[in-house]
């Protein structure tokens, strides 16, 4: 009987000790994997913080400390809301970080500045929910850091706007020459041997596609400095009239029918409206060729019009649909329209949102393409920010 007991004290004994030994290798195992953990979360080089859905931090990383300009130690259990004091300047209270934080929803970086000692901080931030239980889910924020990456693109791209204002004089007078000598072979006042009308014809083409990507440029670096908005009434008609006859006489064969309301006229900026009209026709024209015209029609919708620029070209793959508005991004399948930059329909977008409106396209491939901007009657008193947009703050990436 005793060794009986014996036995069992010994067993239990035996299930004590391996119970303890187990626990204590899921411990030590728990804190290796939370010291690798923690040891990756710093080599990555990049901040990274973990809030609750309160906004209390509930980890911080020394790179995070850094961005947000407060000692790591003192991260822990402060709010993140408080800690980005208006600190995200676009929209504080909507911004889109702040939304994502509160809904735990996933944000994909954008560039925020960040007030960081009085510095703007350009800061790309990135977010992933956290499930858990409804007290400990919450958000994991990965942030960097991106001062010397934008001004190295704002020198590149200073640099790139210097030399297309310089080219921008001399390449009119090239463009006028050669329009001049083009227009003289097209009407018979010149007369040379074939091979020489071909140069000639090819000459102006090409000065003109240089006018064209320098004219780009320069727009785009306009956009990203702000220029002020103008405000004035547009009569939509003449725009459209007057970029036909212009193109017309640039590329033969070239036809445009303009259909819908006579007498539209918004409130918006002449040059812009005028550029973004110019893009679209310009690209039926490269992307359809001039078999048959481009219709061109103004319409009253909502509280604006829509002007609908519509080709019988090769139309766009439903994949391409909305990359085609990203900036530098070309579709390559269907189209033949030669060389470009890709920049031409991201700079079209953006104007159309700083004008109050919008800017969309509607296509079944082959079945050509109808791009439409549709824009307020009336210039909005405070420009909306670009929500929905999702190259919309990152104007500097
Ligand atoms: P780019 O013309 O310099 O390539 P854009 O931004 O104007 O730049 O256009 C982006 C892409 O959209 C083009 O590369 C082309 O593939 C496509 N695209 C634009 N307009 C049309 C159109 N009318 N028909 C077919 N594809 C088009």
């Amino acid at each position: 009987m005793p060794s009986i007991a014996v036995g069992l004290v010994a067993g239990t004994l035996a299930v004590a000790i391996l119970a303890l030994v187990s626990e204590r290798r899921a411990r030590s195992a728990a804190q290796t994997a939370q010291a690798r953990f923690l040891a990756m979360m710093e080599a990555t080089g990049f901040g990274v913080l973990v809030v609750e859905r309160s906004g209390r931090i509930v980890y911080g990383n020394n790179a995070a400390a850094d961005i947000l300009g407060y000692p790591v130690h003192s991260l822990m259990k402060q709010n993140v809301y408080a800690l980005l004091p208006g600190g995200v300047l676009d929209a504080p209270s909507a911004s889109p970080l702040r939304r994502s934080l509160g809904y735990q929803r996933p944000f994909v970086g954008r560039d925020h500045l960040v007030d960081i000692r009085g510095n703007l901080v350009p800061v790309a931030v990135t977010t992933a929910p956290v499930a858990g239980t409804s007290a400990d889910e919450g958000t994991a924020l990965v942030f960097r850091d991106r001062s010397t990456e934008v001004a190295d693109e704002r020198q590149r791209h200073d640099a790139l706007s210097m030399i297309s204002h310089e080219l921008r004089s001399p390449l009119t007078s090239v463009v006028g020459f050669s329009n001049r000598l083009e227009r003289s072979l097209q009407t018979g006042r010149l007369e040379v041997d074939e091979a020489y009308a071909e140069e000639i014809i090819l000459l102006a083409q090409e000065a003109r596609r240089m006018r064209d990507i320098v004219n780009i440029v320069l727009d785009v670096a306009n956009l990203e400095r702000q220029r002020e908005f103008v405000s004035e009434p547009v009569l939509l008609r003449q725009i459209i009239d007057e970029e036909a006859g212009r193109l017309s006489r640039e590329r033969a064969g070239a036809t445009f029918r303009r259909n819908g309301e006579d007498d539209a006229v918004v409130e918006s900026d002449e040059r812009y409206v005028r550029r973004i009209v110019q893009n679209l026709m310009e690209n039926a024209l490269k992307y359809a060729g001039t078999a048959e015209p481009v219709d061109v029609t103004v319409e009253t919708e909502r509280t604006g019009y829509a002007v609908r620029v519509r080709d019988q070209g090769p139309g766009i793959q439903p994949a391409d649909r909305d990359r085609i508005f990203e900036r530098f991004y070309r579709a390559t399948g269907g189209t033949s329209g030669g060389g470009g930059l890709g920049l031409g329909l991201f700079l079209s977008r953006r104007l159309s949102h700083r004008l109050g409106g919008t800017l969309t396209v509607r296509s079944e491939p082959g079945d050509g393409a109808e791009f439409t901007l549709w824009l307020p009657a009336e210039a909005p008193l405070e420009v909306p920010p670009e929500q929905g947009d999702e190259e919309a703050d990152r104007l500097i990436w």
